[in-house]
């Protein structure tokens, strides 16, 4: 697995380019002891960001969900990432962008905390070469389930919703996986630990429906690129029971963008044509090599 962390020389911080070394954060910043925090990963590909307005706009929104606004527009958050990567002189860049409560009260209640905004830029090199890619990743099953959204803000990218999550990957890795796959807390097949998760049988595609965890923009551009291509998508529930019945699968992100499963526990699945048409299609889009067949942006 290719991850490389290098950073970028410059942050972007509440409305200010910065040297990254410079930008510090206070112990007493509320983000930290009650994870009042969003963020979003997003990758910049030949210095254009990919839906960057649509992340940014998911930003908000996740902020809004957690009771805060944050006071920037889309529009400025959009700009602020095309002037870092300028002048991280940068062009293929992961970028993650964060808002959250900041240090004037450290209570669970923190209405008057001043809300900050920080652009980071990762050099990240793809999860996954492409020779790896194509052999298919495996993945455990996570003890942990995606929360009923009545006792969890699971339709916003926060945090605090990663806990479980970082845990479940770990032991996963401690086994010798790449990532587990988590069902919803009603025992549905629901996603990965940073992934949505796509099933193909007969080919006809399956997703389960993303009604209690995050329906990733990657998501939403596979069911456009498989629209153009006249894929069968049928979008539901579906049981950890069925997958054995299922011949191909792969995971989708903007960080791991479109990787292919070999193994799910004792399921196995053989990466194949619409995997790897996928793949295509989704490379040929964030380049902006698209084809009219394949442009679904
Ligand atoms: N689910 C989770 C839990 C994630 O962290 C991510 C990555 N943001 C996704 C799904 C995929 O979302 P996207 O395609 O928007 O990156």
């Amino acid at each position: 697995m290719v991850q490389s962390s290098g950073r970028g020389d410059y942050v972007w911080f509440d409305g200010k380019i910065v040297p990254q070394t410079e930008a510090n954060v206070s112990l007493f910043t509320h983000a930290l002891s009650y994870g009042s925090s969003v963020f979003e990963g997003e990758r910049a590909y030949n210095g254009i960001v990919f839906k960057s307005t649509q992340h940014s706009q998911r930003l908000i929104d996740s902020a809004k969900i957690l009771d805060f606004d944050v006071p920037f527009t889309a529009a400025e958050l959009d700009a602020a990432k095309t002037a870092l990567i300028a002048k991280n002189k940068t062009p293929d860049i992961y970028f993650r962008a964060l808002a959250w409560r900041g240090d004037e009260a450290l209570g669970v209640s923190a209405q008057n905390n001043k809300i900050h905004v920080a652009l980071l830029a990762l050099k990240w090199g793809n999860y996954f070469d492409a020779a790896q890619r194509m052999k298919g990743i495996k993945l455990d099953m996570a003890e942990y389930r995606r929360p009923d959204p009545m006792t969890a803000p699971s339709r916003a990218k926060a945090a605090g919703l990663y806990m479980i999550c970082t845990i479940s990957k770990h032991k996963a890795e401690r086994k010798g996986y790449a990532d587990a796959l988590m069902l919803d807390w009603q025992g549905r097949v629901a996603e990965c630990t940073g992934a949505n998760v796509f099933f193909i049988k007969n080919g006809v595609v399956h997703t389960p429906i993303a009604d209690c965890f995050l329906d990733g923009l990657t998501r939403q551009t596979v069911i456009e690129m498989l629209k153009k291509r006249g894929i069968k998508l049928e979008e539901r529930r579906i049981m950890p029971d069925e997958l054995e019945s299922f011949e191909e699968c792969f995971v989708t992100g903007s960080a791991a963008e479109i990787v292919p499963v070999s193994e799910i526990g004792s399921y196995n699945f053989v990466p194949g044509a619409i995997s790897k048409t996928m793949i295509d299609d989704y490379t040929a889009l964030t380049h902006g090599t698209a084809t009219a067949q394949t442009s679904a942006a």
